[in-house]
């Protein structure tokens, strides 16, 4: 290997770090916005919540002036009941008193069984609200610490920058693409040492993929600065400083 691959293997190393870095970045920023989803899916079920509250209320309104018309048929057939003039109306009239009743008595039950429901459905607001009330709290204190980390790494993340351009500075443009390239396929990999044959007589293969390398190819590594690559994953194939 030559200046060219051994460069490379600096630049990888500047490369690792710098990921490094940006990964300690990105996740302190996901945080943030995990902490955010987390408040606004408890504000949507609050909402939910309450739209439910709403319609129980709607419904039991209606239940109670159900209530209050047929409480008036009652007070109705009670006077009727009084002015019967045979037995046989008497009977009627206090059949149709007995079923209005019955009848409003499952419409109260019905009412109750609402009012408790809204009951149970206010507890449970209160216990979302205190839930978005501490996530809010978290979120902040999140947000804070967020910050002044993000601050501190993306100084970090200029400071290595810097050093990648120095350690890029004197590699020849196309070399340098195709690093790239495949670093960003393989989140900061773009290098592959060689792995050497055992005792057993295992062949050369990629460290990257454990496909074979050529022994040709390995000899053009050791005599030459050639940028190649792995024929199956494309990673850059370099040598271990022992290997050389
Ligand atoms: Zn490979």
């Amino acid at each position: 290997m030559g200046p060219v691959l051994n460069d490379l293997i600096k630049l990888q190393s500047v490369e690792n770090r710098l990921r490094v870095v940006k990964g300690k970045l990105s996740r302190c920023r996901r945080n943030v916005i995990l902490r955010e989803n987390h408040v606004r899916n408890l504000q949507s079920a609050l909402e939910a919540k309450n739209e439910e509250i709403q319609l129980t209320r709607i419904q039991s309104d209606r239940l109670e002036l159900e209530l209050k018309s047929r409480d008036e048929s009652i007070a109705k057939l009670r006077a009727s009941l009084n002015i019967t003039k045979t037995n046989k109306e008497y009977a009627a009239v206090l059949t149709q008193l007995n079923t209005t009743k019955a009848d409003n008595s499952k419409i109260e039950s019905q009412a109750l069984d609402l009012m408790k429901d809204i009951e149970t459905d206010e507890t449970e607001c209160s216990d979302i609200q205190s839930q978005i009330d501490e996530g809010k709290k978290i979120l902040e204190e999140t947000r804070k610490e967020t910050e002044s980390l993000s601050t501190k790494l993306q100084a970090e993340i200029e400071e290595i920058q810097v050093e990648w351009d120095a350690a890029s500075n004197a590699i020849p443009a196309e070399s340098l693409e195709i690093f790239r390239r495949v670093a960003e396929t393989y989140d900061g990999e773009a290098l592959a040492i060689v792995n050497i044959p055992d005792e057993k007589g295992s062949a050369y293969s990629c460290g990257g993929c454990f496909m074979g390398v050529t022994a040709e190819n390995v000899n053009l590594l050791m005599t030459k600065d050639d940028v190649l690559r792995c024929q199956n994953c494309t990673r850059i194939l370099v040598l271990k400083e022992s290997q050389e």
